[in-house]
């Protein structure tokens, strides 16, 4: 057997920004870290396994200032874009369900309250949010309206000077754990039957308890099974003025939200690229064929070069952007890039080392599998791939392909 040489290199030695955070920032990343390791990591197999998100996490997630963390005020954290991003890694690291969960809340939920809403809004839901004692999703997808949002079939009608909603919304983060849902609709002028177009998107706050507003969870997924995700069925909810925000106002309302939090998810998964990448390291070099470790072979460490390589890539670019997101200076071209490119490689990262895992990948007891299979909803999610390559594809040609 050949002898163990030395200890493996970290990433960080490779990615080398650690010099470049403040205190603050180390801080709150090493304090998640700890979060994860102590109080999630050894509950992730079973709450996957029995589809259960950790409701009682949520008040330490709260105290740690990660829910609705780079708003400021009402109670939020008012965290940069590069704590936000290395906090949400660490979540990620722990699982993609904990970091949807946040992500949805922060930047799905409570970011168009706080940017579109009245004072009297913010006032009444962000601080209780903050705390984690409301919990919020976001409704915008439909069963036949996914990537085009605008082709959403749920409206809002007038009626008794108050707003009257039906349609349905399909997988909804949170929904079935949530106190209100930002529902995003089109409107219906009065005394027209006519629906209005893209440009009549308003968005509404229905709270639970409205009577004709049911979350029914989506079972069955392979992906994200540690996260609730369910539908929303409006069937003539009635939704008060005061619960309309009202400076949203269009498609750009919902798109201004996505791309806040598809900042995060960018840098986020090469959290769950990173758990799969220590597993695979770890493992090969302790798994011994043909009389040696197999991280010994060169095939081997190829691939494990290539996994390093696009982790350490992808947080270069993350750090970068999110530096530029705090001189707001960043694009949503940008947010596209680092979101195809960073989900991307965490898949493929993930898949890589499943393979190195050999039959053992595919079990449970390793977290690899369940990195991969979360992922395949990450890609999806928040524009799927092909989505933001589209995006891209007309920045850089001029030509729309959409
Ligand atoms: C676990 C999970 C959680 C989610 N959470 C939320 C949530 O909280 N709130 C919410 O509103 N939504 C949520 N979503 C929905 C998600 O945003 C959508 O699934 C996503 O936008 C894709 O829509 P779709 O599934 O209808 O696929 P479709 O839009 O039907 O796409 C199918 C395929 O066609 C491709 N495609 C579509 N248009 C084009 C085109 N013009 N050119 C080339 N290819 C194209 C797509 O890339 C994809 O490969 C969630 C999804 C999942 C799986």
């Amino acid at each position: 057997m050949s002898p163990k040489k030395h200890d493996p290199m970290p990433l960080e030695a490779l990615t080398a920004i650690e010099h470049l955070l403040t205190d603050e920032e180390k801080m709150v990343r090493d304090s998640v870290r700890r979060f994860v390791k102590e109080r999630f990591q050894a509950r992730a197999a079973r709450l996957y396994e029995e589809e259960q998100f950790p409701v009682d996490l949520i008040p330490e997630m709260a105290e740690m200032g990660l829910l609705g963390a780079s708003l400021e005020g009402y109670g939020c954290a008012g965290m940069g874009a590069v704590a936000y991003g290395l906090a949400l890694g660490e979540l990620e690291y722990g699982d993609s369900g904990m970091r949807s969960f946040a992500s949805v809340q922060g930047s799905l939920c409570m970011y168009p309250i706080h940017r579109f809403g009245s004072e009297a809004q913010k006032q009444r839901w962000l601080p209780k949010m903050a705390k984690g004692e409301l919990i919020g999703c976001f409704g915008l997808t439909e069963p036949d309206s996914g990537s085009d949002p605008g082709s959403m079939k749920t409206y809002a009608r007038r009626e008794n000077g108050k707003w009257v909603l039906n349609g349905s919304k399909m997988w909804i983060t949170n929904a079935p754990l949530a106190h209100l849902a930002v529902v995003w609709a089109k409107v219906k002028p009065e005394g027209s039957d006519a629906v209005g177009g893209p440009e009549s998107i308003r968005a509404f706050v229905v709270e639970r308890g409205t009577k004709g507003f049911e979350t029914p969870t989506v079972h069955g997924k392979m992906s994200l099974r540690a996260s609730a995700t369910g539908e929303i069925v409006l069937n003539d909810a009635i939704v008060p003025d005061e619960n309309v925000l009202p400076e949203a106002r269009g498609l750009g309302g919902p798109l201004a939200c996505l791309n806040q939090a598809r900042f995060g998810i960018a840098w986020a998964s090469l959290g769950a690229a990173k758990s799969c990448y220590e597993t695979a390291v770890s493992y090969t070099r302790e798994r011994i064929q043909f009389g040696v470790p197999v991280a010994s072979k060169q095939l081997v460490q190829e691939q494990i070069v290539e996994m390093a390589s696009e982790i350490v890539k992808g947080e270069i670019l993350s750090y970068h952007y999110a530096r530029l997101k705090e001189q707001g200076k960043l694009t949503p071209q940008q947010v596209s890039l680092a979101k195809k490119n960073n989900v991307g490689w965490a898949l493929k990262i993930a898949r890589i080392a499943r393979g190195l895992l050999g039959g053992n990948g595919i079990l449970l007891e390793y977290p690899v599998i369940r990195h991969m299979m979360n992922l395949e909803s990450v890609y999806t999610y928040e524009g799927t791939n092909e989505v933001h390559t589209l995006v891209l594809g007309r920045a850089l040609t001029g030509l729309d392909a959409f």
